[in-house]
């Protein structure tokens, strides 16, 4: 059975083809350019493949509410063309296929949990840490809406006390999307992220930020696994003082040994490498052959 996979990101868009058991056959990506512009594309490459059904993992904010007349809709977005547009409808209009449309992080979580690292958990969390902050939940199958989906990326934080960047996020300053993406670290350091030294004060004010976030997370969601993925966490680096300033933060309060000695088990890399949110689109696409 073949399901359809497209995964919507700020600078690119990924279409792939694949089966309910998370084997991902081919893809192909291209430019995310105005919606005229990319839209014909994705259609154009699903032609005569034959899919069951389909699933997409987007850019946000968009409409997750299955009543709601714009269903489907990217919401207010500084991208060019994609304010209000109509992306399930327009997809549906050619490809008429069950399809289910969610958040690229939801997307994510729910690949994660199908065939990636969280496999054997009930519940588990995904946070990419890139252009952006976002984060999906997904628990026992099911992914986490509310009145939009949760904006993760913009809580508000304690500053490190040797942090004196103010932060880019345009609507908060210094939440932890403008305190921490890859755009704040090298507008901080005036530097690309990837040429800053291991031993870099980046790092630990980097970790310090994520550490709080993820003890905000667990203290609200409390995840069965935190799933940190997204360009920033190439910097395999980070972990270790994550844990770190984690099980400081936490300070036994919540006293389990994988919030403590087993936190390596607890806070981790994606199991599906960079492929999380492609293969999160394809468990969407299962969640679309389920409907
Ligand atoms: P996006 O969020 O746009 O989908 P990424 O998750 O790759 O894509 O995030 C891109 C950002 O991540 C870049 O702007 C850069 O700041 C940062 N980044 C990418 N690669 C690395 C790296 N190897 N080390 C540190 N930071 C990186
Ligand atoms: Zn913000």
């Amino acid at each position: 059975m073949l399901l359809g996979a497209i995964e919507a990101g700020g600078t690119k868009i990924i279409c792939g083809i694949g089966d309910e058991k998370g084997k991902l056959i081919e893809k192909i990506h291209f430019p995310t350019l105005s919606p005229k512009e990319t839209m014909p594309k994705i259609i154009e490459y699903f032609k005569g493949k034959d899919i069951v059904a389909l699933g997409i993992g987007t850019f946000g904010p968009i409409d997750v509410n299955k009543t709601s007349k714009t269903y489907g809709y990217i919401l207010d977005t500084p991208k060019a063309g994609w304010s209000n547009y109509p992306f399930l409808d327009t997809i549906q209009k050619s490809i008429n296929v069950p399809t289910v449309i969610d958040t690229d992080v939801n997307g994510a979580a729910l690949g994660e949990s199908m065939w990636g690292i969280a496999k054997d958990n009930e519940s588990c969390l995904y946070i990419t840490i890139g252009t952006g902050i976002g984060a999906g939940f997904c628990s026992n199958g099911t992914l986490l809406h509310g009145l939009l989906h949760p904006e993760m990326g913009h809580i508000l934080l304690r500053k490190h006390k040797d942090d004196t960047y103010n932060g880019r996020c345009p609507f908060h300053g210094d939440c932890l999307e403008g305190l921490a993406s890859g755009p704040a670290i090298e507008e901080r350091f005036n530097e690309k992220a990837y040429n800053l030294d291991k031993g870099h004060i980046a790092w630990e004010i980097e970790a310090y930020y994520i550490a709080q976030a993820l003890i905000n997370y667990t203290m609200i969601l409390s995840p069965h696994k935190i799933i940190l993925g997204g360009g920033v966490m190439k910097q395999k680096q980070l972990f270790p003082l994550i844990h770190k300033y984690f099980i400081q933060m936490m300070n036994g309060y919540i006293n389990k040994p994988v919030l403590n000695e087993n936190i390596a088990d607890y806070i981790v890399y994606p199991g599906l490498g960079d492929h999380s949110g492609t293969y999160g689109s394809l468990a969407l696409a299962t969640l679309a052959l389920k409907e």
